[in-house]
């Protein structure tokens, strides 16, 4: 079995028991729509299943080393083809020439396979041109889409798809993928808590403000746990100079929500350490879960979640962020 394989079974079980069923009955549509958030692994997927149809071995998966495995890898098989957005659009110009790519025989499979990637990025008259394309399908052709954004298509193209959805990343797979990326440990684990797309989690997790940010808010409940009556001057001091408009301070509330989150999880026994959201923190929050209890904490993550709609509300984030700070003093039975 290959890595691929592995890989991409761990990440789109569904996906990929939907293709792999779909070959054993020899039942492969003309058109799909792989659609899901960056990094779910929609690209991979289509180039896989574009192997699977065309790999020289017997079975269902494919062997990765005949020659037309390699030339797929390497983007060389003549009876596949890859559309990339031309810029900001893929234009009618590169769709009237993949209709004339296929209205030739194949080149040397009997089937042949296009994949467009960045489905959505079609001009209106590309995606007309292709919409006819689908319309009247070769019996030996087969489409892969891909999307990020699929309400953005045309629903007479979705309709003529079936459609593959992919999973958002779970937190962990998230995580791991960023550390193989050489994202820290600490930074990963509180990202992939905040997202799961794969290429805001990056970004975040390498990004200095965002790094400050996270030194902020451990300060703050540091103040809070060890000297409560302090945690508004370094409010002032720290906070309200990092986290300027609302956007930042949402950020912010999230970071504390995590936080207090990963303490209720260690109080109840419930989170395995692997799960935290700030995983170098371990010793500070087990020692916190001993001198607080769970309804505090309850009550304090009530109070977070109450700031948050409150500045979705519009509410003026310094004077919600006094407010939030007394709650928490008020919450906290301290070390
Ligand atoms: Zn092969």
């Amino acid at each position: 079995m290959s890595d691929i394989w592995k890989d991409l079974n761990e990440l789109q079980p569904i996906v990929l028991k939907m293709i792999t069923n779909g070959l054993a009955k020899g039942r492969v549509a003309h058109a799909y729509l792989l659609e899901g958030d960056p990094g779910t692994g929609k690209k991979q997927t289509a180039l896989y299943f574009a192997k699977s149809l065309l790999c020289e071995e017997e079975g269902i998966m494919p062997c990765n080393e005949c020659s037309n495995c390699r030339r797929i890898d390497s983007g060389n098989h003549p009876d596949v083809h890859i559309v990339e957005p031309d810029g900001l659009s893929i234009k009618k110009q590169q769709i009237v020439f993949l209709q004339q790519e296929f209205s030739k025989t194949a080149v040397e499979a009997n089937r042949k396979i296009y994949i467009i990637n960045h489905a959505d990025k079609m001009t209106a008259s590309a995606a007309n041109s292709l919409l006819k394309f689908l319309e009247e399908p070769a019996a030996d052709t087969v489409a892969l889409l891909l999307t990020e954004q699929a309400q953005r298509m045309l629903p007479t193209i979705i309709s003529r798809c079936q459609l593959l959805s992919f999973k958002p990343l779970p937190p962990d797979l998230l995580k791991n993928k960023l550390i193989e990326k050489e994202v820290s440990l600490p930074m990963a684990a509180l990202v992939s808590r905040l997202t799961n797309n794969f290429d805001e989690a990056f970004r975040l997790g390498t990004e200095e403000w965002f790094a400050q940010s996270r030194k902020i808010v451990l300060k703050l409940y540091e103040v809070l746990l060890k000297n409560p009556l302090e945690a508004m001057v370094k409010l002032q001091e720290d906070f309200n100079g990092h986290f300027k408009d609302k956007q930042q301070v949402s950020l912010a509330l999230d970071l504390l929500l995590l936080l207090f989150k990963d303490l209720l999880s260690i109080q109840t026994g419930n989170g395995n350490e692997q799960g935290l959201a700030y995983p170098d923190q371990l010793a500070l929050l087990k020692n916190t879960a001993l001198h607080s209890s769970i309804v505090n904490t309850t009550e304090q993550i009530t109070a977070i979640l109450e700031a948050k709609r409150k500045l979705d509300a519009n509410m003026n984030p310094q004077l919600l962020m006094e407010q939030l700070v007394l709650k928490l003093q008020g919450g906290a039975s301290f070390v």
